[in-house]
């Protein structure tokens, strides 16, 4: 897990291994490195200079142990500051979804996997929670958005809200809330529309529906391979419409994670889940250790 950083980091600290405590010059060299693996990472660059000013006040000055390499020393201090900053109080797993029938809201821009991962999230609330879930499709202005939803839910064998046509997406989120109460639903997902870029009507509309269902969870969907994009987009839509967590999606691909530290550094919201591919079972909790490993390569 740490070769890559270890490697670069072998020759700055030869001599190191005479003095027995890292030194403030040799701890600055050092991070010097790591905040171009973070960068390399697709950290922001504030966030990278943050985060190493932290790195570098605990490390100076610590003993260097024996049994590893000083260099491999500062990359487990700034692997255990990644996991530090990416662990939060909650359980990302957990959902909030006592108190039936629960209402889940999903948000995001389109095309970053909303309706994908509202399936893979029903059906896991379904198979290892056993609950019985109600899926909506809010995306008017898509009707194959609908569509693939209702296929999705065949597949998983999860309950669709009937589509009607014609109906503005905050009268959908009712009929969903009615839908679940009547038929017994412990959770209703409402899987909302998604535009290219944010716009006032679609915040609005999301805002809308917020209201009149009042979610147990808020649930931002976003590409994790955007990086800093996709830390713009979490920032305006809790600030706008407020978010419970964040559902870093196609982690499966290249991208290095970077935009996960960068994530609850700017914003401060927990990341829950991500996804690892196309399939119904392509879902994770989010796991801080991992990600710090993919960060430092
Ligand atoms: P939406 O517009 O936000 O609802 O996005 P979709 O759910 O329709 O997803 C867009 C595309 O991304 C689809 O082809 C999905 O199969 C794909 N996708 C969604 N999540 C993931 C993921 O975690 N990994 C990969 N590789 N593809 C994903």
């Amino acid at each position: 897990m740490f070769e890559n950083l270890s490697e670069r980091l072998s020759g700055v600290f030869d001599r190191l291994t005479k003095q027995g405590a890292l030194s403030e010059d040799d701890v600055k060299t050092a991070l010097r490195e790591v905040r171009v693996a973070l960068l390399e990472a697709d950290v922001s660059l504030p966030v990278a200079r943050d985060f190493v000013k932290r790195v570098q006040e605990q490390a100076t000055g610590q003993a260097v142990t024996k049994s590893i390499t000083p260099g491999q020393q500062v990359v487990k201090i700034v692997h255990d500051a990644l996991v530090d900053t990416l662990t939060g109080d909650e359980d990302p797993g957990k959902l909030k979804v006592d108190n039936p029938p629960a209402p889940i809201l999903m948000v995001g821009l389109q095309g970053g996997g909303k309706t994908t991962t509202t399936g893979k999230l029903a059906k896991r609330l379904k198979d290892r929670e056993g609950k019985k879930v109600l899926m909506a499709s809010l995306d008017v202005y898509r009707p194959a958005a609908m569509d693939q939803l209702a296929i999705l839910g065949q597949q998983i064998g999860v309950d669709t809200l009937p589509i009607v046509p014609g109906q503005k997406p905050v009268d959908i989120a009712k009929r969903a809330k009615q839908q679940a109460a009547l038929g017994g639903y412990d959770v209703y997902m409402l899987d909302t529309a998604g535009r290219l870029h944010i716009d006032e009507v679609l915040m609005q509309e999301v805002e809308d529906v917020r209201n009149v269902t009042e979610p147990r969870e808020t649930l931002l969907v976003v590409d994790g391979l955007t990086g800093q994009v996709a830390v713009e987009v979490a920032q305006e839509f809790d600030d706008k419409i407020g978010i419970s967590g964040v559902v870093l999606t196609r982690m499966d691909g290249d991208g290095r994670g970077g935009a996960a530290l960068s994530m609850r550094a700017v914003t401060g919201k927990p990341i829950r889940f991500v996804g690892l591919g196309e399939k119904m079972d392509a879902l994770e909790t989010f796991e801080p250790e991992r990600i710090a490993g993919r960060i430092l390569g």
